[in-house]
């Protein structure tokens, strides 16, 4: 489905965060993209998802397709109609906005199909429902997580990519947000990717593993292949 290869990525001409990236998700799977702070994941989240021009990152070499078709030089916008959403860390969505407002603007894509979509998007988060008319910005950092994801749902993807999304949650949250990550796939057979630098809930979902170091992919395995004690010697390396 997602095909990356040979991807290399510069920022400011000179900060080489990928060197040569080979990494490929398969339609229907879980994919984790681990790594310590630094490795490169959120810049190849972001170089499949078009957003380097605006983080001054360079994708100096490679290629990115999407079921067959190339996304190289596409914009963002040309990226998500495609099928491809991502969920960036750092939780953003309008926080002077209520829940509802902010799902609604985020399906503007789709206004046509919204309401029949935002339905599904609250079968799968209760607690939005609940707060539909509370403002974002009043939300916990657990209920912000769901309902940027919320959000990404709403553009009914095909890939959906999760950036650190359990950064700064407590166990009970994560463990939730894996929950959902698991029912999606299950239930609408959904291609995710997720970065973390690492999660052992992760690991019981995801179907492949990759690990990035230093810009390059240090591993590739089933998650069945990899423990903690592997992990920290290639964060170490
Ligand atoms: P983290 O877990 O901390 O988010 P990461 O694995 O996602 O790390 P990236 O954020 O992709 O790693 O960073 C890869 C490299 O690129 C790092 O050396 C980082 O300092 C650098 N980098 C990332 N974004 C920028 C930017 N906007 N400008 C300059 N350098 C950047």
């Amino acid at each position: 489905m997602l095909k990356v290869s040979g991807m290399s990525v510069r920022y400011d001409s000179v900060i080489v965060a990928l060197n040569g990236i080979d990494f490929e998700a398969a339609e229907g799977r879980v994919v984790a993209l681990l790594g310590p702070n630094g490795a490169g994941k959120s810049t190849l989240l972001k170089a499949v998802a078009g957003m380097l021009p605006f983080e001054q990152g360079d994708i100096s070499d490679g290629r990115v397709a999407f079921n067959g078709a190339s996304l190289s030089g596409k914009p963002p916008a040309a990226i998500t109609r495609s099928g491809i959403a991502l969920v960036q860390d750092g939780r953003q969505c309008f926080r002077n906005l209520t829940v509802g407002e902010n799902l609604r603007a985020a399906s503007f894509r789709h206004p046509n199909g919204s309401s029949a979509r935002l339905d599904l998007v609250l079968s799968y988060f209760p607690i939005l429902e609940e707060f539909l008319d509370r403002q974002a910005g009043l939300l916990s950092g657990g209920q912000l997580q769901m309902l940027v994801i919320g959000m990404a749902l709403m553009l009914q993807p095909r890939l959906l990519m999760l950036d650190e999304p359990s950064l700064g949650l407590s166990p009970v949250m994560v463990q939730s947000v894996f929950e959902i990550v698991e029912r999606l796939h299950r239930d609408l057979g959904m291609t995710v990717i997720v970065a973390e630098q690492t999660v052992p809930r992760l690991m019981q979902i995801a179907d492949d593993v990759y690990v990035l170091s230093r810009g390059r992919v240090a591993l590739h395995a089933p998650p069945g292949d990899i423990n903690e004690e592997r992990l920290q010697r290639l964060y170490l390396s």
